[in-house]
Parts: structure tokens; C-alpha cells; sequence
């Protein structure tokens, strides 16, 4: 969690504050492409977990929620580690409190637009981008959906993304214009707005990242992805997830691995914007 300075924010007693370097040996400070070291441009705290009873997700979101919002009343920007989908919702509205409707750049397989109708469920995994676009806490044409693929319910599955004046960037998409110019159009489009970044890990192809619920076949590259996080730099990115990583289903941390680097690279994407 990047800190911006000002008030200090304090973890309580779940677990002690440690530096983000020490959570990930994985991961260096310092950025070639950007030229900045992470860890000295931001003050990185690992917060801990958000306690919640696991088997009541009204009461998730109700806790997700109050703490994103005294996170950010502390002037944190919260990167926060699902869990499922789900936990974006009570992220944003957290984070619309205090910005006013976001941008939102939204990594998936899927448009996370389901209604009830799908497993008999409000607010399912399937479902959270749906509600952000009816809550309004979402502007108007100014969420991205980036490496959508695979089969679908209906063929207005996307009619409110549609309504909404959203933009859809498939995985084919990418793969034909590449990232660079894919995140040049999005950093024209989104100009000076807080954007949030959720990155659903399915939005890589099952080869990169199989440690997920609900992969499908034909998705961004590694290297893609990568290369998209890191196209965000100079944005005003307010917080950001990265969610739907199931370890139980990796095979020798491939998926973990790559996860980390996703993070660290939303982590430099605002180092950058900071500098
Ligand atoms: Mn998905
Ligand atoms: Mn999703």
C-alpha cells in the first residue's frame, strides 16, 4: 500500500507493518523501463489482512468497504490481494466516496456483468462490474475491459457495457495492436482521472497463469500483461487488485510468480506518476 505522505496510517494489531520488499523476495526496487526505483519513490506497507467472516459476504463487503475507506481517508492507496472478484465492488465504493465516479481499467476473461440470473446470486465473483456501473460509481464511458474472450451467455451480454458507452479491448485485440499502443489510447482517454486498476488473473491465457477459478483458453501473454500494467504509468491511479489468484490450482508458482510482478508493476505504474 503506497503511502502519499501526510497522516500515518496504523495497521492496528492484525500484523505488524513490514515493507512490501520483504513480503516478495521476489521483486527488486528498481524499474529499468521507468528508470525509478519503487520502493524509494513509495512508502509500501503490507496492511495485512481485512478480517471478515468467510461464509457471510454481505458482511465482506461491509468491512472491505470501511477499510479501503480509512485506508484512504489516510491517504493510502490500497492495492488490495483477493480473494474473488467480489471484493472490487466494496474497493469502489469506497474509493467513488471519496473521488466522485472513477475511471476504471478492468482486466478479466469475462465482463463481470452477470445479474442474479447466473447461479441465482446478486454478487457473485461474476457480477461486481455490474454493479459498479448501476451504483454510478463508474463514469460514464470510461470503463476498459482489456483480454475479454470465450463464450458468452447471450449476445447482449455486453449490452450495458454497450449503454454505457464502455470500451471493450479483447485479448485478440492486443494481441493485433499490442500493448503499447493499446495503453497509449487508454492514457489519451483517461487523461488527468483517478483510474482503479483490478486485474483479474484470468485475463491471462491458462499457459502464464493457470492458478485460477475460471480459465479460458486464448488469453494475454505474460508479457503482454506486463507490458500493459506498465503502460499505465503517469495515470493517477487511486488503488488497484489484483484478484482470482487460487494457489491450490498453480503449478510451481507460475501463476504466483507472475502475480507479484503485476502488482509491482502497478506499484512502479504510480512510482512513476509520484516521481
Ligand atoms: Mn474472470
Ligand atoms: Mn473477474
Amino acid at each position: 500500500m503506497p503511502h502519499d505522505g501526510g497522516a500515518t496510517y496504523q495497521p492496528g494489531a492484525r500484523l505488524a507493518p513490514y515493507h512490501l520488499r520483504r513480503v516478495s523476495a521476489l521483486v527488486q526496487g528498481y524499474h529499468p523501463e521507468h528508470g525509478v526505483d519503487v520502493f524509494a519513490q513509495l512508502r509500501c506497507t503490507d496492511g495485512g489482512n481485512v478480517p471478515f467472516p468467510p461464509f457471510d459476504r454481505a458482511a465482506m463487503r461491509t468491512t472491505v468497504e470501511a477499510e479501503v475507506r480509512e485506508l484512504s481517508a489516510s491517504r493510502i492507496t490500497p492495492m488490495v490481494i483477493g480473494g474473488d472478484h467480489s471484493i472490487t465492488l466494496p474497493v469502489l465504493r469506497a474509493l467513488s466516496k471519496r473521488y466522485g465516479p472513477l475511471a476504471v481499467v478492468h482486466f478479466d476473461a469475462h465482463l463481470d456483468t452477470s445479474g442474479p440470473e447466473v447461479w441465482g446470486d446478486e454478487f457473485h465473483h461474476g457480477t461486481p462490474i455490474r454493479h459498479a456501473i448501476e451504483e454510478g460509481l463508474i463514469e460514464q464511458g470510461q470503463l476498459y475491459q482489456i483480454g475479454i474472450r470465450g463464450p458468452r451467455g447471450s449476445a447482449d451480454d455486453d449490452a450495458l457495457v454497450k449503454r454505457r458507452g464502455h470500451t471493450l479491448f479483447t485479448a485478440d485485440h492486443v494481441a493485433e495492436r499490442g500493448a503499447r499502443r493499446v495503453t497509449a489510447e487508454l492514457r489519451e482517454r483517461i487523461g488527468t482521472r483517478p483510474v482503479y486498476v483490478t486485474f483479474d488473473l484470468d485475463a491471462i491465457d491458462p499457459a502464464f497463469a493457470p492458478g485460477t477459478g475460471t480459465p479460458v483458453p486464448g488469453g494475454l501473454t505474460a508479457r503482454e500483461a506486463l507490458g500493459l500494467v506498465r503502460g499505465l504509468a503517469g495515470l493517477e491511479i487511486c488503488g488497484g487488485d489484483l484478484v482470482e489468484y487460487c494457489p491450490p490450482l498453480d503449478h510451481a508458482d507460475i501463476s504466483g510468480h507472475l502475480a507479484v510482478h503485476l502488482v509491482w508493476e502497478m506499484l512502479a505504474a504510480l512510482a512513476v506518476t509520484r516521481r
